[in-house]
This record gives structure tokens, C-alpha cells and sequence, in this order.
């Protein structure tokens, strides 16, 4: 494989991306670029980039284009991105996909993963979802860590995100019919879509992706 491994990981809201997304980037000793994560910690450190976004994150809605498109430009400038990154909730418009094209090159995404759930299950796995401030490891509320609000992980502290209540959920999902899904469209047309079905164990819809990746000479 020539370049560095660049993988684009799409789904709805709660579909596994993150879960997915952290980890390939281990196993693959890849960066996890997620554009979500960036943007909370910068709002949890009260950063000029957080208290800009603030509002419109707790309110479900996108952030603009030109201010994610910087954070991904600037990610890709750090040492672990050298050999490639997973993409994990960026891009989520045409116009995020196209400037990541423009970044990378043509040939810069070696693959589109598309992890498939009904929307009766993101909607469900949003309201109990809980997450680490600090290393944005993912619970569910009826797992110790949630109840006891303390992340098994690195000691951090476990909250619900504030969009990951009905109102905002709601919109989300509502945002990424529109903006997001004809993104599948986009990689579709250059080749590198594979859709894996996200209704499974962490464990298979990872075996999944790896084999679509052996598949390509990717993994
Ligand atoms: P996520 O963790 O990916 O669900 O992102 C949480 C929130 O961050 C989103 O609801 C948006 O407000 C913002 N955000 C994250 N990534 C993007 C993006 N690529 N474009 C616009 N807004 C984003």
C-alpha cells in the first residue's frame, strides 16, 4: 500500500464509530482524529475554540464547516497522524469531504467504513450512554462505571453529554440524513465505500472491518 493509512469511519450518531475508531487506531497504530472529541475537550478547558462552540455543540447543532476543516488540517500536522488516521465523525458535510480530499489527495483514503444500525437502536444507545471526560471511553448507564461516575479506565470522570438528550438527539439524527448521508454517495462513487452491519458485538463489527480491510490489501 502506497501513503499512509487514511480510513474514513460514517454512521449515525451511536453507531460504533468511536468504539470502532479507538480500536483500529491501536491496532493499527494509526491517530484517532476524532473532530468531537477535540472540540469537548476544548470546551471542558474553557479554551477561546470551546466557549465559540459551546452552545451550538449542547444544542445538537454542526459546528462550520471552516472551523472543523482547520482542526483536521492542524491534526494531521501532529507525529502519531505520519503513518494515517481514522476519521471519526469528520467529515459530515460535501463540503467537509471535499477540502479532506483536497487535504490528503485523491488517493489519500484508502477506505469508507459504514457502520449500519436502525435508527431505534442509535436512538436507544444515545440515551444511555455515558462517556469519560478525560479518555472518552464509552458506558452504558447500568455499568459501574456510570453509576459510580468514575471511568474504569484512567479515573476520569463519567457524564452524559449534554446532546445526548432527547431534544438534541433528535436533531443530530436529523442533521446527518441531511448533511451527512449523501456522503455515502461520495465515497460510493470513488470506490471505497464498505458498509458493515453495526447491529453486532463490538468484537465482530470489528472482525468485519479488518476482514474488509484484508480484503483491500489494507490490513
Ligand atoms: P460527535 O462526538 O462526533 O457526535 O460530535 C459532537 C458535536 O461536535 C456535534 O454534534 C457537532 O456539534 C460538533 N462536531 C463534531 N464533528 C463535527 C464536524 N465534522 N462538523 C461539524 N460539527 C462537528
Amino acid at each position: 500500500m502506497a501513503g499512509p493509512l487514511n480510513l474514513v469511519v460514517l454512521g449515525k450518531q451511536g453507531a460504533g464509530k468511536g468504539t470502532q475508531s479507538l480500536r483500529l487506531a491501536e491496532r493499527f497504530h494509526l491517530a484517532h482524529i476524532s473532530t468531537g472529541d477535540i472540540l469537548r475537550g476544548a470546551v471542558k478547558d474553557g479554551t477561546a475554540l470551546g466557549l465559540e462552540v459551546k452552545a451550538v455543540m449542547e444544542a445538537g447543532e454542526l459546528v462550520s464547516d471552516e472551523l472543523v476543516i482547520k482542526l483536521v488540517q492542524e491534526r494531521f500536522q501532529a507525529p502519531d497522524a505520519a503513518r494515517g488516521g481514522l476519521l471519526d465523525g469528520f467529515p459530515r458535510t460535501l463540503a467537509q469531504a471535499n477540502a479532506l480530499e483536497t487535504l490528503l489527495g485523491r488517493d489519500g483514503i484508502k477506505l469508507c467504513v459504514n457502520l449500519d444500525v436502525p435508527i431505534e437502536l442509535v436512538t436507544q444507545r444515545l440515551s444511555s450512554r455515558r462517556v469519560c471526560q478525560e479518555c472518552a471511553t464509552n458506558y452504558r448507564d447500568t455499568d459501574e462505571s456510570a453509576i459510580s461516575g468514575v471511568c474504569a479506565e484512567c479515573g476520569g470522570q463519567v457524564i452524559q453529554r449534554s446532546d445526548d438528550r432527547p431534544d438534541a438527539i433528535r436533531r443530530r439524527l436529523e442533521f446527518y440524513e441531511r448533511d451527512t448521508a449523501p456522503l455515502l454517495d461520495f465515497y460510493e462513487s470513488r470506490g471505497l465505500l464498505v458498509t458493515v452491519n453495526g447491529d453486532q458485538s463490538p468484537d465482530e463489527v470489528t472482525n468485519d472491518i479488518v476482514a474488509a480491510m484484508t480484503a483491500r490489501g489494507l490490513a
